[in-house]
């Protein structure tokens, strides 16, 4: 054999040698089913407790919560649905990963954890909402849908290319799910599916068998129905979206169409928005779901509400429509569970349930996200792991999106990137918390100007205290979340809290840092005064 033969030969083989043994490092590995969905707040789940448990709105979701362990204080890093997918992805910041605002598109030539899994022997699928615009990488397998996706016949984009699946789009997304698991898995591999929800983002249309939930009553109203943020920074005062005054009577709660409406000569605000949703349905599913609402919306013309009566009718659709999504969410996660279970799987297999973000209902008197107020900094985390979550167990310690990158990686027994700034959630999966386990976390929210209106901020919370940065604005806001946990009193000018007000600062410098978040933090009073000028 000549030299440069040999050496060609010893190159192959050690690339080889290199290949298997990071394909080695999965065998034995668990499975990962990754649940996830879109806008679920903890508080519309009956295990995380709160005023909607009374009508048992997750079951499915509970019975996993006592299968395994529930994070009580789960947080994002950035309340929006694409940046909260992007830190989840890559284990980093909004800042570093790029994807700060729902406005940008994902770079996905960065290290993710799905690549690092399929590289040390995983195989991977997404299945469901992407929306990070750039076709996913990482993965053995992916049918997503398109954009923020539509709740009736969804459109999916996969390797194929582009298709359009009857029927709504959770029981869709789940049967695809069950599907992959059935067909397409590598028996001879671990696995790791991430099974994504549209379900229950905006528009909150349920599937038409879940119409009739909650008909019949009324649900309880959150004690901040009615908030006039007095004691809020002025931010909040300019925010768009109030139930009362932002929440669209037809695009959002599905109230007939003017008659005789056309698109066309309609005012921007209501041909966009109120056209799209009904123009999804085929002739029979429109047919079905005009006869639910039928009776509904006669007795609510003929009430003529207004004022704080008008709010809570609007409140009551808009809850009562968004438990109903989730009803069908609760539904897919009984029904993969049940699958796996069937399948001789449950044993080896993670099953997580979480959402990218939390939600006002009706919290604040808003619907949305992106403040770093709790319903929306807040995340659900349930993990059901056999043998190590500890059956209904509940961690009190804090954890971020940030964290499930290097989570999956240390499960799939694979090293993460130093780069990587969150920190593996399994010793507290196991039961143990780390002498240094984190006693705070960072959140950072960049889309200003933007849908909503909300300001940027940046903030450190910890189990008890949250200190939040209006840095444009100049503004602050702190809050003690014992005595104070919907957050009304703002004490940031109260002198008996000044030293820990002093402390906090420190501590939301020393993770900018520590984050090495380098954003533009400097005033900007001209926009503000512009804005508030616009206002009055
Ligand atoms: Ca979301």
């Amino acid at each position: 054999m000549r030299y440069s033969a040999l050496c060609f030969l010893i190159v192959c083989l050690a690339f080889t040698t290199k290949d298997s043994v990071a394909e080695d490092a999965a065998v034995g590995s668990p499975n990962i089913v990754f649940i996830f969905s879109d806008d679920h707040a903890q508080h519309a789940i009956g295990a995380y407790g709160g005023i909607l448990k009374e009508v048992n709105p997750t079951p499915n979701i509970d019975a996993l919560a006592r299968r395994g362990l529930m994070f009580q204080n789960s947080f994002c890093t950035n309340s929006i649905c694409g940046p909260s997918r992007a830190v989840i992805l890559t284990g980093l910041h909004s800042h570093k990963n790029g994807f700060m605002t729902n406005r940008d598109d994902f770079d996905g030539s960065q290290t993710t954890f799905p690549k690092l899994l399929r590289k040390s022997g995983y195989q991977t699928a997404v299945i469901g909402k992407w929306h990070l615009k750039s076709e996913p990488q990482g993965f053995d397998y992916w049918d997503v849908l398109r954009g923020q996706g539509d709740y009736y016949n969804p459109v999916f984009l996969s390797a194929k290319g582009k298709e359009t699946v009857e029927g709504h789009c959770t029981d869709v997304v789940t049967d695809k799910a069950i599907d992959w698991l059935s067909k397409s898995r590598d028996n001879g591999k671990p696995f790791m599916l991430m099974c994504q929800h549209k379900a229950p983002h905006r528009t909150w249309m349920p599937a038409i068998r879940h119409l009739d939930l909650y008909a019949d009553k009324d649900l309880p109203e959150p004690d901040t129905l009615f908030d006039k943020w007095e004691d809020n920074a002025p931010g909040a005062k300019h925010q768009e979206m109030e139930i009362d005054r932002h929440m669209h009577m037809n695009y959002d709660l599905h109230l007939p169409l003017p008659e005789g409406f056309d698109p066309k000569t309609a005012p921007p605000s209501l041909s966009k928005a109120a056209f799209r949703n009904m123009n999804k349905f085929t002739d029979a599913q429109r047919k079905l779901w005009d006869a639910k609402w039928k009776s509904r919306n006669d007795s609510f013309a003929n009430a003529d509400l207004t004022g704080q009566d008008l709010v809570r009718w609007k409140y009551q659709r808009y809850v009562k429509n968004y438990l109903r999504c989730i009803k069908g969410v609760d539904e897919s996660v009984g029904r993969i569970v049940e699958w796996l279970d069937e399948n001789n799987l449950s044993e080896n297999t993670i099953v997580i349930y979480a959402s990218d973000q939390g939600f006002y209902l009706g919290d604040h008197g808003w619907y949305d996200k992106r403040w770093m107020y709790d319903e929306s900094m807040k995340m659900p985390l349930i993990v059901s792991w056999p043998g190590v979550t500890k059956p209904g167990s509940v961690s009190n310690d804090l954890v971020q999106n940030l964290d499930y990158a290097q989570t999956f990686l240390e499960i799939a027994n694979s090293e993460a990137p130093e780069s990587m700034q969150g920190r593996s959630l399994v010793s507290l999966l196991k039961g143990e918390t780390p002498e240094d386990w984190r006693d705070s976390v960072y959140y950072h929210y960049h889309e200003y100007p933007g849908a909503h209106s909300v300001p940027k901020h940046c903030g450190v919370r910890t189990k008890d205290l949250k200190l939040i940065q209006f840095y444009e604005f100049g503004e602050w806001e702190f809050y003690d979340l014992n005595s104070d946990p919907d957050e009304q009193n703002n004490i940031y000018t109260d002198p008996k809290y000044a030293d820990r007000i002093a402390a906090m600062k420190v501590e939301l410098n020393r993770l900018r840092n520590h984050y090495e978040d380098d954003s533009d933090f400097s005033e900007k009073p001209e926009s503000w005064q512009k804005e508030k000028r616009a206002d009055q």
